[in-house]
């Protein structure tokens, strides 16, 4: 290794490891399911983003395995060359009636999905106006596009039409841009998207809504988008296939001639191998059973608001969330931590999150319970919350 990589590699990883920032990673030994093992110990699972449980869903399985068997692991080349496999017209077609667009496009990832369709429509003359908290693949995407990135408040939307005033009436823009995520994850607070479509239709901005945490989960299934009737309103709609889906990928849902343009000219799209068959297929199948029944969405509500109430009535302080994602808010960062190693101790995994993810002072451990989560996994991981919260000294 040439000494100057050395030496930066080793002065920066320990500048990390001693500001408590180095993240020692868990393998997880097995499916990740509604309970994990990690080493060799079962822990009840709050830490997972596959909110249906389709992850580990058997016919989700089988449907995968005929198409390994039928098409192989790989789809072999980028879309445009020959990597299209109709698998992935037959997705496309889905994802679009499910979110009730024209058309839509899917990428090997949500994170390069961002990265690819902000890139692609965006550029130097332009200026992006994005919520202070949206994830890290649109700000990625934001600065890769080379706009002006203006962000605004968290959800504040008389910030929002500040700033879009001052960016039209400035001239300076070719294209204006307002992006946002559907569900911000560290909360589970739900964008205004009505008073967002609102300005944007005062200034004409291009709207971009990222439903990575809502689909699945809002709008019976359907998204954000789709629970405030928005669907004809919002330009860019974007979703993971890795989280309620439970599989992977990303892709955007919108008119055919966004979809074409993406096409043509977003580059993980032109440049990286298309999603693997097994994939796909399962994938399309996950679609199909989101929008046959709201059953599983419908449990993974009902688990929600258990889980919110049970931590509520111990005495925690478990934000304001409006989704089954549910915060419990200990505040101090050492502390926070500690809450955390201590639930792992005793049968919970369920991460913290301080700062620089969350502002100073709020850090929290994050529960995702999911669909697949029974009412005995959920006692018991209240029953750690409560003696670890008293031990702590976090709830009296
Ligand atoms: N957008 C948002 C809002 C996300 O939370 C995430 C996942 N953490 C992504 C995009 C990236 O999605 P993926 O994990 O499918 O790459």
């Amino acid at each position: 290794m040439s000494h100057v990589l050395n030496t930066f590699l080793n002065e920066n990883l320990q500048q990390l490891r001693d500001q408590g920032l180095y993240n020692e990673i868990d393998a997880v030994e097995g499916a990740n399911g509604p309970v994990i093992q990690v080493k060799g110990k079962e822990l009840v699972n709050l830490s997972s983003n596959n909110y249906l449980g389709l992850a580990t869903n058997p016919e989700l399985k089988e449907v995968a395995k005929k198409a390994i068997d039928k098409y192989g692991v790989g789809a072999g080349a980028v879309r445009t060359i020959n990597g299209t496999l109709d698998l992935h017209v037959k997705l496309e077609e889905k994802l679009a009636e499910f979110k009730g667009t024209e058309a839509a496009i899917s990428y090997q990832s949500g994170f390069n999905c961002n990265m690819a369709a902000i890139s692609a429509v965006m550029d130097k003359n332009d200026a992006i106006l994005s919520d202070q908290l949206n994830h890290a693949s649109i700000i990625d995407g934001c600065r890769l596009s080379k706009a002006k990135i203006i962000a605004f408040n968290h959800s504040d939307m008389e910030d929002l039409r500040q700033k879009a005033k001052e960016a039209k009436e400035s001239g300076l823009y070719n294209k204006i841009m307002v992006i946002t995520d559907g569900v911000f994850s560290m909360d589970g607070d739900v964008a205004k998207l009505p008073e967002i479509v609102e300005i944007a239709k005062e200034f004409d901005l291009i709207t971009y809504v990222d439903d990575a945490h809502g689909s699945g989960v809002m709008g019976k299934g359907k998204g954000t988008v789709k629970h405030f009737g928005l669907q004809n309103e919002i330009d860019f709609q974007i979703g993971t296939l890795s989280k309620a889906i439970g599989v992977v990928g990303g892709y955007v849902a919108g008119k055919k001639n966004l979809i074409d343009w993406l096409k043509a000219r977003s580059r993980p799209f032109l440049f990286s191998t298309a999603l693997p068959p097994g994939d796909v297929a399962a994938i399309t199948r996950a679609v199909q059973m989101l929008m046959d029944s709201t059953e599983l969405h419908d449990k993974l509500w009902e688990n929600g608001d258990y889980l919110k109430a049970g931590l509520k009535k111990l005495g925690f302080n478990i934000g304001h969330s409006e989704t089954p994602i549910t915060p419990c808010i200990i505040g101090d960062e050492k502390l926070t931590q500690t809450f955390s190693a201590r639930l792992l101790e005793e049968g919970v995994y369920a991460k913290s999150i301080v700062f620089p993810t969350v502002p100073k002072g709020t850090g929290r451990v994050r529960n995702m319970p999911t669909a697949a989560h029974t009412k005995e996994m959920l006692d018991k991981a209240l029953a750690i919350y409560e003696k670890v919260g008293k031990e702590l000294g976090v709830i009296s």
